[in-house]
């Protein structure tokens, strides 16, 4: 029989494994017994979804062996079992199991850290075996076969006999050394201690042959040895457990195993709620979004549980699109086991159900933010994104849900502000909540508007995602102050007499500013004076409802090219000395004012991160006025 190899991916795996340090290398247990688990659970479902798969629930369950004359341990289930062809691809190769993806992410970090903490599957076994046979036989076919592998060098697959669909692993343990004891896998105590510390929860019988003395009967002082089965799990599921008596180290583990993230979660929502419908839930916020998180391939919900028992394993309807990144398991005894699919979705007591879910949510980040500031911001930076969308969504629907949790960063720091922060500290006379528009928190930062808001002692939330904006006018208002772009004509930062002064001056140049206007074309909806600038000689403001940022986010969207546009209005600061030139340059050369104009509504587009419609113009303009 001729050897296989591994492919790369999972021969760098294997090294990894075999010498990572001795203190995680128990933790292969929790991985043989999860994937055990994950096998049982496909066949279980398959029960529930109509197919007669000839076992009742309770006939499921892991068996462990430990034999101490070969030095084998043996897991065995009685699950879906794997084909041939199976074997070879799940077990000869893990470039496509999650695992491979971590390693890869985290291959400059402290590998063998996060074996300890999250564990790499099936290759995991190697830590303690130089030696592994899989023996397994799929459900509905007769024939079965063995996966064998000692290590780095290959596996060989052959046909085998096994009377029952399943999978039985047998470890050959590596030999003692001086102080790596891989005999105490073999252990009894030490085996029933793995199994209670990773894997209670799991929701099948881990099973035992064990023995145990018992006095013999009529006989005082006399003992017999009887070997009997011993189930080593609790199999309370997690979510029903009452949270204090959970650590930190169950919901990590249990995260990982049911949710394949190798990244502890952010934070975990555990809570028992009593009420009209009384349900136990268990959520966790992951640390990063799913790779397919913002595609329309991901599929949010919660997983629903009748008493312990899954009816369903994502149910949408039970999470707001909002919230879509959160997972987690409800269980409600309250719900109908046999309830279809169909009538689910207009169960009433699921809406309690979702409705309560939101709100928990909504008020487990409302107290991260308040009291876990650099938690909360790193959950923003992931999920923040879905959470704009959700205000603009539905009309605004959410938007009361969800106000409270944004957040944007401001001029006062670059740093992350919520609105009630923002709002809490504006001055009486500050009238609106101002905000400003562009690719970048630096580039927006010197917009000329920017500036002369922030001279005045305002405080400006940068905006820099394409939702952002359209999430703001769906808001229109926080705290009865209404949002407004700096950029925006209704924009006043001057006093009143300021304003009638730059009104009388834009009316007496007004044959000026035609012109300007003229020359420039359709580009522009108007050319003006403000006396609103500090230092900056241009800069663009818009008229009407839309903004420049808006239109640039309108015309990506598909088919939609061009045709939102946004009242542009070129300013020109009074105050600098480009304001006499043109105004010199009306009556004594109309031909270079033509080309001053085009040139001064270049610069105030890049200035506000637009591009400039007719580059090669504008260039050549340039260099004849530089060669003068
Ligand atoms: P992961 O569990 O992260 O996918 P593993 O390396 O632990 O990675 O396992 C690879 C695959 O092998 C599993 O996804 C599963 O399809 C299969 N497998 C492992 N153990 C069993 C088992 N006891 N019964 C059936 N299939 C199994």
């Amino acid at each position: 029989m001729k050897k296989k190899q591994f492919k790369t991916e999972s021969k760098k795996l294997l090294d990894m494994m075999v010498n990572s340090i001795y203190t995680h290398k128990e933790i292969f247990l929790r991985e043989l017994i999860s994937n055990a688990s994950d096998a049982m659970d496909k066949l279980y479902y398959r029960s529930i979804s109509g197919e007669n798969v000839g076992m009742d629930r309770s006939e499921y369950a892991v068996i462990l062996t430990p034999n101490k004359d070969a030095r084998t341990l043996t897991i065995a289930d009685n699950g879906i079992g794997m084909t041939e062809e199976e074997l070879e691809t799940n077990l000869g190769t893990i470039a496509k199991s999650g695992s491979f993806d971590f390693k890869r992410d985290n291959e400059a970090k402290e590998n063998v850290d996060i074996i300890g903490q999250f564990g790499v599957g099936f290759y995991s076994a190697f830590m303690v075996a130089d030696r592994i046979v899989v023996e397994s036989r799929p459900y509905g076919g007769d024939a079965a076969f063995r996966w064998e592998s000692d290590g780095a060098d290959g596996y060989v697959v052959t046909s085998c006999e096994k009377a029952t669909h399943g999978t039985e692993i047998t470890l050959y343990l590596k030999a003692d050394t001086e102080d790596e004891k891989y005999s105490e896998f073999l252990d009894e105590y030490r085996i029933r201690h793995l199994v209670k510390k990773y894997s209670d929860y799991i929701r099948y019988p881990i099973k035992m042959m064990v023995e145990h003395q018992h006095p013999v009967k009529d006989k005082e002082g006399e003992y017999e040895t009887v070997r009997e089965w011993d189930t080593l799990n609790s199999m309370v599921p997690l979510w029903r457990k009452n949270p204090s008596e959970v650590t930190e180290e169950e919901y990590n583990g249990f995260y990982r195993d049911t949710f394949y993230d190798f990244e502890a979660p952010l934070r975990v929502i555990h809570a028992k709620t009593e009420g009209t419908v009384s349900f136990d839930t268990l959520m966790f916020l992951p640390k990063n979004p799913p790779y397919d998180y913002y595609t329309k391939n991901f599929e949010k919900g919660l997983a629903l549980y009748s008493g312990g028992v899954m009816i369903m394993e994502k149910c949408a309807d039970l999470l707001p699109d909002h919230f879509g990144f959160v997972r987690g398991m409800v269980d409600s005894a309250d719900l109908s086991l046999n309830i279809s699919r169909e009538l689910l979705q207009h169960d009433r007591q699921l809406k309690v159900i979702a409705r309560a879910i939101e709100k928990k949510i909504k008020n487990e980040l409302e107290k991260m933010l308040a009291s876990d500031r650099e938690k909360y911001e790193e959950m923003f930076r992931a999920f923040g994104l879905q959470l704009k969308y959700g205000v603009y969504a539905d009309y605004g629907m959410h938007k009361d849900v969800l106000k409270d949790l944004l957040l944007f960063v401001s001029s006062a720091e670059k740093k992350y502000v919520s609105l009630k922060e923002y709002t809490d500290r504006m001055s009486e006379e500050q009238k609106n909540i101002y905000y400003a528009c562009g690719e970048t928190v630096d580039k927006i930062d010197m917009l000329p508007r920017v500036e002369a808001v922030k001279a005045k002692g305002y405080e400006v939330l940068y905006l820099t995602d394409d939702v952002d904006e359209f999430a703001l006018k769906v808001l229109g208002a926080y705290a009865e102050k209404e949002f407004l772009n700096v950029c925006d004509n209704k924009m006043e930062l001057g006093t009143e007499e300021d304003r009638a002064a730059i009104q009388a001056e834009n009316e007496a140049s007004a044959d000026l500013l035609t012109a300007m206007k003229e020359a420039i074309g359709d580009g522009v909806h108007a050319v003006r004076f403000t006396n609103e600038l500090k230092n900056h000689p241009v800069c663009l403001s818009t008229e009407g409802e839309l903004s420049t940022e808006m239109e640039k986010v309108l015309n990506s969207m598909p088919g939609a090219a061009g045709q939102a546009k946004a009242q542009t209005v070129l300013e020109i600061n009074v105050n600098d000395p480009i304001a006499a030139k043109v105004k010199a340059l009306h009556s004594a050369d109309p031909a270079k004012l033509a080309d001053y104009a085009k040139v001064l509504y270049a610069q105030a587009r890049l200035i506000g991160g637009l591009s400039v419609e007719n580059p090669a113009e504008i260039s050549a303009l340039i260099c004849r006025y530089l060669a003068e």
